[in-house]
């Protein structure tokens, strides 16, 4: 699998240490900004009150019994097991499909899980057993003869073949999710189709239009001012699916105590740098947590081998697109939900490749806590932590958008033996820098991990070496032990949206998490730009169709009474009697990141804001601000260096929906990338036109 070392991104320093601009913006009195200030821009999503959540539904599969792995390799414990797949990956390389499994398993095995002696000892077993009627190929060495006698492909991957997969794949989709009970739905900041967890009927031409623009407009009743502390009458709850009836007044705090068994929603982001782990980690949870049954993760187990990526079966788990597997990466952010003892968790495995940060920005716009994992193997912690490493990145990435609560999963402790030094050494230089980042030393916890034998993911460990040192929690209990959020269940409805598809039926879908307020069937909403009103006749919150939903939900909404081709990834809709404000410029305060070229009027740069990404230039410098109190230093600032903290005002090409940062801190936050470095995090401070 080809791993992405040389990878750009995030630029810092060399003497990160001692001036870091983020560090300084949390610790230091000149040139930084104070706890407060930092607030505005690392504010903590700890404040908001969190919902319930419908209880996991766990599909039965008569087929429980199917093992997992070929004999031989049950045999083995799971730390061998990880060494053998490791070992026929690295063989697959070379040999391609050209030696059955069985084969190079029993020389990997007898070889130790040294991947050259049992290459050696395949290729001269090869050799013996040759036909004699080796014709042109007389003279080739046994690697190319193998190959072209068996293999016409060397590589690991037959492309076509993967492609083929993914195909059958995708055209087998409603099947396979018979059979796989995480539903992962798909985030994306490109617009591209993705789904909930069932096959997205193709909207055939451009512009394809719902039919049932003519739906008769339910009248909303008197509820709409969620602004009213939650003092709206209580009346009969709707449980059950959608009628499409008018909607019916709720309580919609009795009913989130309601909901889920009185288990908080939690949004979980799993980042890190490519190839740490994180797909595997989280994969190999869900399938001890029961998620997946033994017989899908037989077949993905089989399909990655077949595919010559046999260690990526549990990543598969996550990893749902043809070409997602086929490049061994996580491209979009996978989406799926399992519970806790308390709380009930939405799972977003964000793509640590630095050419996906805009999606992982989106799924990390979304979160309300994360797991960063680190890949402990020597050289491979370093190559994420250094410049241009995403660990950095996506850390600060997450601090900027709200998340305080951090587990870190020291992932692969198998390859350094489970040494202490080692996780120890990784601990104090993550420390150091998670603190500079904003992070609270108490809010971040560490976990050694490893995702490929599984070792404190759902239990603790018992492997000796780990737990003579180690006797902390495991990664599900760590996650269970995070505080739940509040959310703002009382403010007028914000959903911002990341997906739009069409459906079968009248009317189309959207999805997106619900920020703020709450929603019903029946409602009429209002969509930000185009500024144009629809109806909701549907509410899927994980699969399950429902009357209303809640902020922090990522719901599906089907709507009518609106053409399609007017609703765009990144519109929000919202409450129409309390509208979200649509701009192409407002002001706002930034703070710059270590950035090499100053700012200057006219600077472009690309404004992540929620699900979106939209050119933008910087079209004037207001004020330079001191850190720390917010005075104003300078007034219009000739150009903005790093470190610095001002007031800028920003023209999107196109209008974008946006929030004041004191009124709805989830809505009012963005970050500004130029040229594949994120250069600023920013708050919205006037909204001009
Ligand atoms: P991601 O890019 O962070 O999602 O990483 P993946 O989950 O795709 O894993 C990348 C590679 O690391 C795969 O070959 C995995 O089998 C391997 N891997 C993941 N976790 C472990 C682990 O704990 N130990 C070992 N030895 N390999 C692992």
């Amino acid at each position: 699998m080809s791993r992405h070392r040389n990878v750009r991104g995030y630029n810092y320093d060399e003497d990160f240490d001692d001036d870091d601009v983020y560090g300084q913006s949390v610790e230091d009195d000149y040139c930084c900004i104070s706890p407060a200030t930092a607030n505005q821009f690392i504010y903590s999503r700890q404040e908001r009150h969190a919902p319930k959540e419908e209880t996991l539904e766990e599909e039965e599969y008569e087929d429980e019994d199917v093992p997992m792995s070929p004999t031989v390799t049950h045999n083995l414990d799971p730390l061998d097991q990880a060494k053998l797949f490791s070992c026929l990956d690295h063989m697959r390389t070379v040999l391609g499909d050209a030696v059955p499994d069985s084969v190079l398993t029993q020389a990997a095995i007898k070889c130790g899980f040294d991947p050259q002696r049992a290459l050696d000892a395949v290729l001269s077993e090869d050799t013996k057993t040759a036909p004699v009627n080796k014709s042109a190929s007389e003279d080739v060495s046994p690697v190319t003869r193998v190959s072209q006698e068996k293999a016409p492909l060397p590589q690991r991957v037959k492309p076509e073949a993967v492609a083929e997969k993914a195909k059958s794949r995708d055209s087998s989709h409603n099947k396979l999710d018979s059979e796989v009970v995480p539903k992962v739905a798909r985030m994306t900041v490109s617009g591209k189709k993705q789904t909930m967890g069932f096959d997205v009927p193709s909207t055939g031409e451009n512009g394809v239009t719902p039919a049932a623009v003519s739906e008769p407009t339910p009248k909303r009743p008197e509820t709409p001012s969620k602004g009213s502390n939650g003092e709206e009458p209580s009346t009969v709850p709707t449980p059950g699916r959608s009628s499409g009836k008018a909607r019916q007044s709720i309580n919609i705090k009795a009913e989130l105590e309601k909901r889920q068994g009185g288990k908080p929603l939690l949004n979980l982001v799993v980042i890190g740098h490519v190839d740490a782990g994180k797909s595997t980690l989280m994969g190999h949870l869900l399938y001890r947590l029961g998620n997946v049954n033994k017989r899908t993760m037989h077949k993905y187990e089989q399909e990655s081998k077949k595919a010559g990526k046999a260690s990526f079966a549990y990543a598969w788990v996550l990893d749902e697109t043809g070409e997602e597997r086929d490049r061994g990466v996580t491209m979009d952010v996978g989406m799926t939900k399992f519970e806790t003892n308390s709380k009930v968790v939405t799972l977003m495995d964000a793509p640590g490749h630095k050419d996906f940060i805009p999606n992982m920005i989106t799924g990390a716009a979304q979160a309300d806590v994360a797991v960063l994992v680190v890949d402990a193997s020597r050289g491979e912690f370093e190559a994420g932590f250094e410049a241009g490493g995403q660990t950095r990145e996506h850390a600060l990435l997450v601090r900027s958008l709200g998340v305080t609560q951090l587990a870190v999963a020291v992932n692969k402790m198998d390859q350094v033996n489970w040494q202490q030094e080692r996780f120890q050494d990784i601990v104090s230089k993550l420390g150091h820098f998670l603190k500079q980042a904003g992070f609270k030393e108490s809010d971040v916890y560490y976990i050694p991990t490893s995702g490929l034998s599984g070792e404190n993911l759902t239990t603790r460990s018992t492997v000796p070496e780990l737990t003579s040192w180690f006797s902390g929690p495991s990664l599900h209990e760590q996650i269970d032990a995070f505080k739940a959020p509040q959310r703002s269940v009382d403010k007028p409805f914000r959903l911002c949206v990341s997906d739009v598809f069409k459906d079968q039926g009248s009317g189309f879908c959207v999805t997106g998490k619900i920020e703020a307020g709450y929603i019903q069937t029946g409602d009429r909403i209002l969509a930000m730009p185009p500024n144009e009103t629809c109806t909701v006749k549907g509410i899927t919150l994980h699969d399950e169709a429902l009357d209303w939903a809640a902020a922090g939900d990522h719901v599906s909404l089907t709507v009518t009474g609106m053409d399609i081709i007017k609703i765009n990834v990144g519109c929000v809709f919202c409450d129409p009697k309390e509208p979200i404000r649509a701009c192409t410029r407002f002001r706002a305060r930034v703070l710059l990141f270590n950035i090499e070229v100053p700012i200057t009027q006219g600077f472009p740069v690309l404004l992540h804001y929620q699900t979106i990404s939209e050119p933008a230039t910087i079209r004037k410098l207001i004020s330079v601000l001191h850190k720390s109190s917010g005075e104003v230093l300078k007034k219009k600032p000739k150009c903005l260096s790093k470190g610095m903290n001002a007031i800028v005002e920003i023209q999107t090409q196109r209008p974008v929906a946006l929030e004041l940062y004191k009124d709805y801190k989830e809505l009012g936050r963005f970050m500004l990338r130029y040229v594949g470095s994120t250069i600023a995090a920013g708050v919205v401070t006037e909204i001009k036109e």
